[in-house]
């Protein structure tokens, strides 16, 4: 939502009837921390994804759920972790608040997700794990990940905050695979105000998830789901305070009801932009037709280095765009970690620029945005 009435902003939350009419609920139940909202949220999200046997552990922020999966993997000082440099510095901090390093990868121009054979280049003795992002909700090469971690005894934590609901091959994100990590966020796909999950194979790995998300308070999960707690518990391990509450669970159930409405609506607005915008001279737009995508946003890329200027122009029309994303190699805290050719990177990070897309938007704001470029770019 924006402050400016008159300015299409970047993001603009659906946040209906029915949602409210969860949180009013929700606070009827009367039982406003973790509880069953919560363990129904989970149970939700796992049907949607398709999750058989593997377990849906929620956390407050998509952010701590990185940082849980990292945690669970047994990642730790020394450790090295190799992820995309064009990302969200959520995931590189998630690895440095466990002592480990983040290892800058470059990307590919196709998808934007991480250059498998340059991460191949950068696995050391001290690599532990590899961190792809689903840019923007379109799928990373995940085939070549997975049988790379595999050939190299790794583990994949798949960030996958942009793609709740993408799908790759015959499955959804998240359904399948090693640790999958979405958020929540007041801009995601589907809000719970504040939130994420950490999917895990079958195993034990949920209950140490679930230690670490509560103070490592055993007994807490079990009882809080049915909106009681012990007060003669144990503590098994270190925790965090990373548990989603009622309040939460309960928004993020009510927009979990609406997902394939948002996904269908954004997918239409992303073909609508793909096909306005072809043909706009140094303009490159996704290459994707957007089927069986989930699109978190929709990024263009100004190949002439007139970006800046494009953005005034825009924001002089009264639309706003944004910048996803700065390259964490270029951050002070960041600048000295090890890294790989950033050829990509850098000139991607140079040109992308992120258009407004909501779940609900009209194709005549879709259409005035894409005229205001074409006419600011067409000489
Ligand atoms: C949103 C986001 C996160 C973190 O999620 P929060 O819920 O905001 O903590 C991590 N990585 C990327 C790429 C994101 O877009």
């Amino acid at each position: 939502m924006s402050e400016d009435p008159n300015v299409i902003p970047v993001f603009q939350p659906v946040i209906g009837e029915d949602t409210l009419k969860a949180v009013s609920d929700a606070f009827d139940v009367g039982w406003l921390g973790m509880g069953a909202a919560t363990a129904a949220f989970e149970q939700g999200i796992s049907e949607r994804i398709g999750a058989g046997d593997r377990q849906v552990v929620a956390t407050n922020t998509g952010t701590s759920a990185l940082h849980v999966a990292v945690a669970v993997a047994g990642i730790g000082p020394g450790d090295e972790v190799i992820v995309p440099s064009f990302n969200f510095v959520a995931d590189h901090q998630a690895i440095s608040a466990e002592g480990a390093s983040p290892v800058f990868c470059d990307i590919r121009e196709d998808n934007l997700g991480i250059d498998v054979d340059a991460a191949e280049a950068l696995i050391s003795e001290r690599t532990k794990a590899i961190m792809p992002l689903h840019f923007a909700g379109v799928p990373c090469d995940l085939d070549r990940v997975y049988a790379l971690a595999e050939a190299h005894g790794l583990r994949v934590i798949e960030d996958a905050t942009h793609a709740f609901g993408t799908v790759y091959g015959d499955k959804t994100i998240g359904g399948f695979g090693d640790l999958t990590c979405f958020s929540f966020d007041p801009v995601k796909i589907i809000t719970s105000i504040d939130g994420g999950a950490v999917v895990f194979p079958a195993g034990n790995e949920p209950e140490h998830a679930r230690h670490l998300r509560l103070l490592g308070i055993d007994k807490d999960t079990e009882l809080r789901y049915q909106n009681k707690r012990a007060w003669d518990y144990d503590v098994v391990s270190r925790g965090f305070r990373y548990h989603l509450t009622n309040i939460n669970a309960s928004i993020g159930l009510s927009q979990l009801a609406r997902v394939d409405e948002f996904i269908g609506a954004r997918q239409s607005s992303c073909q609508l932009y793909n096909e306005l915008l072809s043909g706009v001279p140094e303009i490159r737009t996704p290459e994707t037709d957007f089927e069986g995508i989930s699109p978190f946003i929709y990024t263009i890329r100004v190949l002439d280095g007139r970006r800046e200027a494009l953005i005034e122009h825009l924001r002089a029309n009264g639309i706003a765009t944004g910048i996803h994303f700065m390259p964490a190699h270029s951050y002070t805290y960041y600048r000295v970690c090890r890294r790989g050719d950033m050829t990509v990177t850098e000139r991607l990070s140079s040109q992308i620029l992120t258009l407004p897309l909501h779940s609900e938007m009209t194709r005549g704001t879709v259409a005035f945005i894409s005229d205001t470029i074409r006419d600011f770019m067409t000489p």
